[in-house]
């Protein structure tokens, strides 16, 4: 059973207001993308019709099956882990692309786009070896890489924290991302503003937004996961 999404909704957006009440932020500066990779598409659906308007996905078969079906205005992010070969069925589907996370990637998606394509570098802040992203360490050079590749538009980065509770650990891998945003920010590069950071899902994503966040995405606590 899937509890009522207006009353997720309602929740989520409450604490949204107050996580960035706590720490002097206007809540407009929040993008709340819907996950909806484990609901069906009348669920994703009924996300847009209580007015959702972004949604994520993070397999391309995912997306494509809401894309086709899902009707209104709908922003669409591709959150997962993204093949290279399957960037000519996406690209012209997407608003932004989460998971930007090596060259091959980034030179596909310059080959196959017709305009620039915003997109988050993924960064693995936690160290875990099972979660994609790039060693914080190597993402000032692989940005400064980026620059032939005119129709990638890095306009932030994204993490995934750690499944833990331990509230100290998750603020540092939250923190760690904002600090190097506001590095490659200062940079002041044109294809690379990066001002935007993608962090905080269903278990953490006040702390997230305490922490900065831009956009978050959830799933579980918002359209559900059955
Ligand atoms: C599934 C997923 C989410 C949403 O997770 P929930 O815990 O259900 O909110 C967010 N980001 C990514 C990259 C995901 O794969």
């Amino acid at each position: 059973m899937s509890l009522s999404l207006e009353a997720n909704l309602s929740t989520i957006l409450n604490n949204v207001r107050q996580s960035c009440e706590k720490v002097g932020r206007n809540h407009d500066e929040i993008t709340v993308i819907g996950v909806t990779k484990y609901v069906t598409i009348e669920r994703a659906q009924e996300a847009v019709d209580k007015g959702i308007c972004h949604l994520g996905e993070n397999r391309l078969e995912g997306l494509i099956d809401k894309y086709q079906h899902v009707t209104g205005k709908v922003h669409w992010h591709f959150i997962g882990s993204l093949q290279s070969r399957k960037v000519k069925d996406l690209i012209d589907k997407v608003d932004m692309i989460h998971s930007l996370d090596r060259m091959s990637l980034a030179k596909e998606i310059h080959k196959r786009a017709t305009k620039s394509i915003d997109c988050f570098v993924q960064v693995n802040t936690s160290g875990e070896e099972s979660k994609h992203g790039l060693h914080p360490d190597d993402v000032h050079s692989f940005i400064e890489k980026l620059a032939p590749y005119t129709n990638v538009r890095v306009v932030g980065l994204m993490t995934m924290a750690p499944h833990v509770d331990d509230e100290s650990i998750l603020r540092q891998t939250f923190s760690t991302l904002r600090a190097l945003r506001d590095d490659i920010n200062k940079k002041q590069l044109d294809y690379a503003p990066c001002s935007y950071l993608s962090m905080g899902m269903s278990n953490d994503y006040q702390i997230a937004i305490e922490e900065g966040a831009t956009h978050i995405r959830i799933g579980t606590k918002l359209v559900g996961s059955n």
